[in-house]
């Protein structure tokens, strides 16, 4: 199958609104270009040096989401383009990025990284941890940030029954957030979730962004 074809299969999978982050990394630029003919504009990529370098080189109407974990030190590599970054999971990394935004003279969008795995290795996160971020208020005084909504993974299984309820409880995290703190910002939407083994179980409980790698550019090479 062709990364066009795998494309395609990927999007009818998809309903209305639900958007498709083609997660690209450590593919070569071949593959991201193979993608954008056939009508992918947003890309994701985990690692700060390899979207710049990739950045440099695509279109202009790239749309560049970043979902990896994130040093400060390389925030600003990113900042004059980025549109979206998951994967924030400390007030300390908001803070930052909202610092360097601002001499940047950007508005960065970022969702906020929840752990939501019954596993010991993913970033993020905890509810509790969560709550009382935003419960303490200051983030609102960080006005280069905007806090667009969540990101999650679920844990690494094949029990769909355990990964759907992984994403129903962060579905459910969501609207609670979202009620208690952000009822009065529309930009506040974004439920991130889904990776190519699992997409289908996270559209089904509510993602609006699903971030597929493998399943359209192949297995990758590290
Ligand atoms: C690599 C990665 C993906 C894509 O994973 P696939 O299994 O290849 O679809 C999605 N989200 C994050 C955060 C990733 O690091």
């Amino acid at each position: 199958m062709s990364i066009a074809e795998n494309l395609k299969g990927v999007q009818q999978d998809l309903p209305e609104g639900v958007r498709l982050v083609a997660v690209s990394k450590f593919h070569p630029v071949e593959a991201l270009n193979e993608a954008y003919a056939a009508g992918q504009r947003v890309f994701g990529e985990s690692r700060v040096q390899e979207m710049c370098a990739k950045q440099e080189v695509m279109p202009a109407d790239v749309e560049w989401h970043f979902i990896g974990h994130l040093q400060t030190n390389k925030i600003k590599y990113m900042l004059p383009f980025v549109s979206l970054i998951h994967g924030i999971d400390s007030y300390r990394l908001l803070e930052e990025v909202n610092k360097q935004a601002a001499r940047a003279g950007r508005v960065i969008n970022c969702l906020l990284q929840l752990y939501i795995a019954q596993e010991e290795t993913k970033f993020g996160f905890s509810p509790e941890e969560c709550r009382s971020m935003l419960a303490a208020g200051e983030w609102r005084n960080l006005t280069n940030v905007r806090v667009c909504g969540l990101m999650g993974m679920a844990s690494n299984t094949d029990n769909g029954e355990q990964i759907s309820r992984e994403f129903r409880s962060l579905h459910g995290f969501f609207n609670e957030v979202k009620a208690e703190f952000f009822a009065e910002c529309p930009e506040f939407k974004e439920l991130s979730m889904g990776m190519s083994h699992d997409y289908r179980l996270a559209v089904a409980e509510g993602s609006t962004l699903v971030r597929v790698g493998s399943r359209i550019f192949g297995e990758r090479v590290y």
